[in-house]
């Protein structure tokens, strides 16, 4: 794996703003924002792998949105390789489009229905224009299949999304994702709505088919899944990144309390055990307007007085380990 980075990101912001804001926003005048995602910063190396964790709601789906540009951020830069995306116009971003790719969530809302599996799977070939006929789509479409595991091709080729199984379906929108061979892929939760015997599999397709693209944002709500597919690991909570590092040293030495009580609502390492709800007691802050002291301060068992007033920076405590606590910042 290559130290060069392939994506930087540089205090990203997005909010939302919520319209009405109730009668204490009427009173005060304050304008009110959900922080979906406060202050990011963080590279994804060429040829990494890297995973992006939290619960539900707390802002992962937004900021793979904000890497490719699937949304508009509040603030902050997100570059690919030199060039700050931000800055480009709509057909500039047009031209960078097949370098960036995403699967996403639900292969049941993913694919159009009306269109057969060749086609589906074609569209990024013929959108960006890279192939000069029907017979050069056939044998691109044939051989991605192929490597989906989805064969022979020509059965698979002229089904409709609802002929195929969820797994099947989802090996579909992997293989569209891949088959323009993309830089960068943000992979969000793509194995969460599969059954328990067709998540391993995808995944270690994913991992077989590392190949044909050069890096990815993979985003699950699962460090077991996040442990078995990745290199390096961010944990994130309530918009912000509260730790980051080598998967080995997330799991073996985690150093913030909100990654260790993630580690035991998950203590077997198998992404085929499944444990939905992470319980962790207190109560979670809103993400709107919070205020600047550490969000994970009312859930947290090892709080002291400095964490209701300030917000952790985070920092690196050692060999690129970063964690945003108190109790790590000397
Ligand atoms: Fe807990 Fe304080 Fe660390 Fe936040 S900064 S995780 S409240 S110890």
């Amino acid at each position: 794996m290559s130290q060069t980075p392939i994506i930087r990101v540089r205090n990203l912001r997005k909010l939302f703003p919520i319209r009405g804001g109730g009668l204490s926003s009427f009173l005060t005048k304050e304008e009110l924002f959900v922080h979906a995602v406060d202050d990011v910063s963080f590279d994804i190396n060429t040829d990494e792998v890297l995973g992006l964790v939290g619960e539900s709601g707390c802002g992962k789906t937004t900021l793979g949105r904000l890497l490719i540009r699937l949304l508009e951020p509040t603030s902050g830069e997100v570059y690919y390789r030199d060039t700050n995306i931000l800055s480009l116009s709509q057909s500039e971003m047009r031209e960078l489009r097949p370098k960036m790719q995403i699967i996403f969530q639900d292969p049941y809302e993913s694919l159009n229905p009306r269109m057969t599996v060749l086609d589906l799977v074609a569209e990024p070939l013929e959108v960006n224009d890279l192939i000069e006929n029907d017979a050069e789509k056939e044998e691109k479409v044939a051989e991605i299949l192929e490597q989906m595991r989805l064969t022979p091709p020509e059965e698979f080729m002229f089904r409709y999304p609802h002929e195929l199984s969820g797994g099947q379906r989802q090996r579909i929108a992997v293989a569209r994702a891949l088959i323009i061979h993309p830089d960068f892929v943000v992979a969000d939760e793509p194995v969460s709505m599969l059954d328990t015997s067709t998540r391993g599999e995808i995944l270690n397709l994913m991992i077989e088919l590392k190949a044909l693209t050069r890096s990815y944002l993979f985003i699950t709500h699962e460090l077991a899944v996040a442990r078995h597919f990745c290199d390096r690991i961010a944990i994130m909570y309530l918009g912000r990144i509260m730790e980051m590092g080598t998967s080995d040293e997330i799991v073996k030495n985690p150093s913030h309390p909100y990654t260790r009580a993630l580690l035991e609502a998950t203590p077997v390492p198998n992404p085929k055990s499944r444990k939905e709800k992470v319980n962790i007691k207190g109560e979670v802050i809103s993400p709107i307007n919070p205020p600047r002291r550490c969000r994970f301060y009312t859930r947290c068992l090892m709080a002291e007085e400095i964490c209701s007033r300030l917000e952790p920076e985070l920092v690196d405590i050692g060999g690129g380990h970063m964690v945003a606590c108190h109790l790590n910042q000397g």
